[in-house]
């Protein structure tokens, strides 16, 4: 099919392709830096994993003064504490709440923002994108931009272009389990936190759960340390759960949502192809099924559960790792465990190692190198496709290697690429220079005179 005849349905100077953390952001960025920005994204919100996710909360940067790489994420986080759906830091949110902020910032910013499209490929001219190929309600169309930002978490707009991009765990070529998230609420918080504290004592095992002023935060993963593994096994003998539902559990208080706990579950460990429509929609079907059975455990096992209901089911498969796009600088597994500092660095985080399951052997490398910054540093050039005139990549699928991406995988950091690509593309529409020939230092710079914070 000539994809160049199809109808041009929109038209703008920085085109971003998917709207979640990164890519809000990035829209963001780009609009505050007078640039005529679109935003396309399938779902009917933006905010993706975070949102249609529901995963929270933002982790810790480990790195004491937890620094916010980021000007668009004090913003963010003003307008949810004011909304009463966040907590003091920003940290902890309300992801219903967070959709609606997140599109109300772009809109005000000027950003065009286009949902319910799919965008299934690209038009490229000599190393020079064109225009994305989209389908919606009005059919397949064509949109049409100077600078283009992958911010689909998975690569898919590069990867239809034609960019190289690495994929899964070197060691088992597999990628990092997947989750379905959901909320229960009408929890009996304090009843909980009382059966918590009294299974503490009962097991002597106090691993993995906190509760008290009115606050719980409970996990169990395999293995006999944690307070809830000895209930989890006696529910398994007794058929109400399996294995599978021990194997990764995790739920937190979501501030705004009262009596709400969002768990991290259930995972999956096999099918766990995030460009790959049928495990997708295997996790989906199965993860609802999962999610009923562990309610079910609640009631029986747990105290504070009696009224509780399931209130959310995402209506996005939560994606750890999928595909890792090919850039000028590919950030390695030695790079962010020997604590290499980059001059272009745009996010700084001593986010640890975070592989579901299993720890890739790195013992060679494993000790970070002591100097007197325990921090890692992501540079610009690992958001800029390599081979490409015009093409960013940003979020968790930036040019990293699987261990490293583990890592920056998180939030934070999605949000300080979002915002360094938005402002690059910019900055090279401004100057009239391609993403390669950008100073990173300059789009530090710009993310710090708008209120980004790096311990320099
Ligand atoms: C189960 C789970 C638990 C996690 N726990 C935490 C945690 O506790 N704290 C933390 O900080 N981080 C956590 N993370 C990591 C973090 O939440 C994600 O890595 C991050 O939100 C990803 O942001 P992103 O912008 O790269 O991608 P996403 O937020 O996934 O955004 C991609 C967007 O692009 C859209 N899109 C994709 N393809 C297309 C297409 N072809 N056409 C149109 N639109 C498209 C999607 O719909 C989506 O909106 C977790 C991740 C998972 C999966």
């Amino acid at each position: 099919m000539d994809y160049t005849k199809l109808p041009v349905f929109a038209e703008a100077e920085v085109v971003v392709c998917g709207g979640g953390t990164a890519g809000a952001f990035a829209a963001k960025a780009a609009a505050d830096m007078g640039r005529d920005v679109i935003i396309v994204e399938q779902f009917g919100s933006l905010g993706g994993t975070a949102t249609n996710g529901l995963v929270l909360p933002i982790m810790h940067t480990h790195i004491p003064q937890n620094p916010q790489c980021s000007y668009i994420s004090n913003i963010v986080r003003d307008k949810m504490i004011a909304l009463g759906a966040a907590s003091a830091n920003g940290a902890n949110f309300d992801p219903i709440v967070l959709k609606a902020v997140l599109e109300g910032m772009c809109d005000e910013a000027g950003v065009k923002i286009l949902l319910h499209t799919f965008i299934a490929e690209t038009i490229v001219n000599d190393g020079k994108l064109e225009a994305i190929v989209v389908a919606n309600k009005n059919g397949l169309g064509l949109i049409k931009g100077k600078m283009f930002i992958d911010a689909t978490g998975d690569g898919d707009i590069c990867v239809r272009a034609g960019a190289g991009y690495t994929k899964g765990n070197p060691e088992t070529g597999k990628n990092q389990p997947i989750s379905l998230r959901y909320m229960v609420s009408n929890v009996d918080i304090e009843a909980l936190a009382e059966f918590v504290k009294e299974l503490a004592e009962k097991t002597g095992k106090n691993s993995g759960v906190s509760y008290g002023n009115g606050d719980v935060y409970v996990a169990c993963c395999a293995g006999d340390k944690w307070t809830f593994s000895e209930l989890f096994d006696e529910a398994i003998a007794n058929g109400d759960l399996t294995e599978e539902d021990k194997a990764y559990w995790q739920g937190f208080m979501v501030t705004g949502r009262k009596n709400t706990l969002a768990f991290n579950n259930p995972e999956f460990f096999d099918e766990v192809d995030g460009t790959d429509p049928t495990h997708l929609t295997k996790t989906q079907i199965a993860g609802k099924q999962r999610i009923l059975r562990q309610l079910q455990f609640y009631k029986k096992y747990l105290k504070g559960f009696d009224n509780a209901y399931i209130s959310d089911i995402a209506a996005m498969v939560g994606i750890r790792e999928s595909r890792n796009i090919e850039t000028e600088y590919v950030l390695s597994a030695s790079d962010l465990l020997r604590r290499v500092k980059f001059d272009d660095m745009f996010c700084q985080s001593n986010y640890p190692v975070d592989i579901h399951g299993k720890v890739l052997h790195c013992e060679n490398i494993k000790e970070p190198v002591n100097d007197g910054k325990p921090w890692y540093e992501i540079p610009y050039r690992s958001l800029v496709v390599k081979g490409f005139d015009n093409l960013f990549i940003t979020g968790r699928c930036l040019g990293a290697e699987f261990l490293a991406q583990s890592s920056l995988r998180v939030q934070h950091s999605c949000r300080a690429s979002g915002e360094a690509a938005g402002i690059a593309s910019a900055i090279a529409l401004d100057k009239g220079i391609l993403p390669r020939e950008i100073n990173g230092a300059d789009v530090r710079n710009v993310m710090i005179e708008k209120g980004a914070f790096f311990v320099l």
